[in-house]
């Protein structure tokens, strides 16, 4: 089957460009895939569709669709297409999402099998995956926090020592660069770190730990940043450089240690061998995997102890060490709780925004409008200037950026109104991550020891899906963990298309102004200052029940 790429330039395949859109950003998550024979998309086993005839019926509908219906994906596979109005999301989709009792693994994998569900990762079902750039700004910005905490606001000079170069955690890299520092990223697929060199994520690579030592001592020495990429199992070589002595500045890991039988490979499994031991002796290698993950988390608690910076980067690595015995596994930060909070507190988060045409001269205008227009925004105009030097395009070109309630809205309007103006080449799509603020449960990762203790109430997530129905958003979907995730998280997803007309004026500014005012409400709900200070700035509605249980007391 010939490699599918996204569509570029202005031909429409279908009704109009919302319908043209969505088509293009599943081509494109598929141009991005980490495996495209099998739909994976990242994450182990994020998958684009449930399936091929899935894809190709997907694709069909998409072509088919008129702006007055909406099409229903249920876990990857479409399964109709509704008459709604032309306010209406163009799709919908649930992907993953089983009841609690019944939610964990072994299940997931017995529906997987009888090809009754997938898991749709947070971007890889809802088509909104963009590489590795996805989470890029996330990671500089987490060592950025670090550098001001701990090493007087610089990484120059600095070793991090990490793991996983696979879809997500192929950005670890190129951030580590970004900032300054001297990066050894261990990956046990020669592949994937070849992958990373190829798209211009990662620069140097070796199967010899002397050699990546060399290299990184010598890069230290000289305060040069520098990306090394080390051929081997993080379970093995953490425990080596501890036992040499070395204590790296930073610690973390982005292995997909959250799948056990589809993700983290154990010690002494070859890619082959681990291949075959998902079907044949799939609870033999989530064993084994499980005491792999234990000998490394237990070097990273080694490692904090001598003095590193050590946080969980999202992967659930902590859970499954401590499921497997590590009894301090949790002594580990979580990068959410110990660096961005403050940041997600008011709803700021990774938003994306993607050139359909495939010029990349749009996203460059963009960037240069942010300069002008976004110059009191250090976070944000700090990242363009860097990204434009560093981060290279993949498939259909694209930015991340991290903006607020009101910086989004007025982002997407003015880009609209470049494409109505045809100052752009085409149209363009928005998105976020769904590690947004009002967007995520995970207990373990976005909303650990929330201030309230409301981590697992899975409530929010389902309001945001809902809220951006409302809101006439081009595409929302809720998904739920699957794979080795089952059972840990829920999110919402959204995806809106700036085509220059008015409607999409009125799509963008009433979707993003209500994203992230969910976000803002679900912070300052928590108790959160810098949530509760958004509010009063930017005259949020919210309905304080405390505020009024004290007026009805007084009464
Ligand atoms: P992926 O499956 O594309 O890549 C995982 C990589 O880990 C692969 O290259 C694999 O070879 C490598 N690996 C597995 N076991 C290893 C071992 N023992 N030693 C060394 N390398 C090993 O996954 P991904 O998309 O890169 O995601 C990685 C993890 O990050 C997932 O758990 C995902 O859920 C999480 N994630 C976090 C965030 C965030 O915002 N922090 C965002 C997205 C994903």
């Amino acid at each position: 089957m010939a490699e599918i790429k996204a569509q570029r330039g202005l031909a429409l395949r279908c009704k109009g460009w919302r319908q043209e859109a969505l088509l293009r950003l599943l081509e494109n998550v598929m141009e991005n895939a980490e495996d495209q024979s099998q739909l994976i998309v990242y994450g182990a086993l994020g998958k684009s569709a449930r399936n091929w005839p899935s894809y190709r019926a997907i694709v069909a509908a998409l072509k088919t669709i008129a702006e007055d219906e909406t099409l229903i994906i249920q876990s990857g596979k479409p399964i109709g297409i509704i008459k709604t109005h032309v306010n209406a999301p163009l799709v919908i989709m649930a992907n993953g999402n089983i009841v609690g009792q019944w939610a964990n693994s072994d299940h997931f994998y017995q529906l997987q099998h009888k090809g009754l569900i997938c898991w749709g990762g947070l971007t890889a079902g809802d088509w909104q995956y963009i590489g590795s750039q996805g989470v890029i700004q996330g990671t500089y910005e987490i060592f950025q926090t670090i550098a001001r905490q701990h090493f007087n606001a610089d990484l120059k000079g600095r070793f991090i020592l990490t793991a996983g170069l696979g879809g997500m955690g192929g950005s670890q890299p190129l951030a580590g660069v970004m900032a300054g520092a001297a990066i050894l990223c261990v990956d046990v697929n020669e592949a994937h770190i070849d992958k990373r060199i190829e798209s211009g994520y990662l620069q140097k690579k070796t199967n010899q730990l002397d050699q990546a030592l060399e290299w990184i001592d010598e890069a230290v020495k000289q305060k040069k940043s520098l990306s090394v990429g080390l051929i081997g199992n993080a379970a093995e070589i953490y425990p080596e450089l501890l036992k040499r002595g070395l204590v790296p500045d930073i610690v973390s890991d982005q292995t997909a240690a959250h799948d056990l039988v589809y993700g983290y490979v154990p010690i002494g499994y070859s890619i082959d061998a681990v291949e075959r031991a998902r079907t044949e002796q799939p609870k033999a290698l989530e064993k084994a995997a499980g005491e792999s993950i234990a000998k490394e988390v237990t070097a990273m608690l080694a490692f904090k102890e001598k003095g590193s910076i050590v946080f969980d980067n999202g992967n659930n690595i902590r859970t499954q060490a401590a499921k497997y015995g590590v009894k301090d596994a949790f002594k580990i930060d979580i990068f959410t709780e110990a660096f961005l909070r403050p940041l997600f507190a008011r709803a700021i988060g990774p938003f994306r925004w993607i050139a359909l045409s495939g010029d990349p001269e749009d996203i460059k205008k963009i960037d240069r409008f942010i300069l002008d227009e976004f110059a009191d925004n250090q976070i944000v105009t700090n990242w363009i200037r860097l990204a434009n030097q560093y981060v290279p395009f993949q498939g259909l070109p694209a930015r991340i950026g991290w903006l607020g309630h009101g910086e989004r809205t007025r982002l997407a309007l003015a880009v609209n109104e470049m494409v109505r103006k045809g100052v752009l080449t085409g149209p363009v799509a928005f998105t976020r991550d769904h590690l947004d603020a009002g967007a995520m449960t995970h207990p373990n990762i976005m909303t650990e020891k929330m201030k309230d203790g409301s981590d697992a109430i899975t409530d929010w997530p389902l309001l945001n899906a809902m809220v951006n129905c409302s809101s006439m958003a081009d595409l929302v979907a809720i998904h739920s963990g699957g794979g080795g995730y089952t059972g840990y998280m829920q999110s919402a997803g959204v995806t809106l298309v700036a085509d220059g007309t008015e409607q999409a004026d009125a799509r963008l500014k009433c979707t993003f102004d209500n994203d992230t005012t969910l976000g803002v409400l679900r912070y300052a709900d928590a108790g959160y200052a810098e949530s509760l200070d958004e509010v009063e700035k930017k005259g949020i509605h919210r309905i304080d029940t405390e505020q009024l249980k004290e007026e009805n007391q007084n009464a």
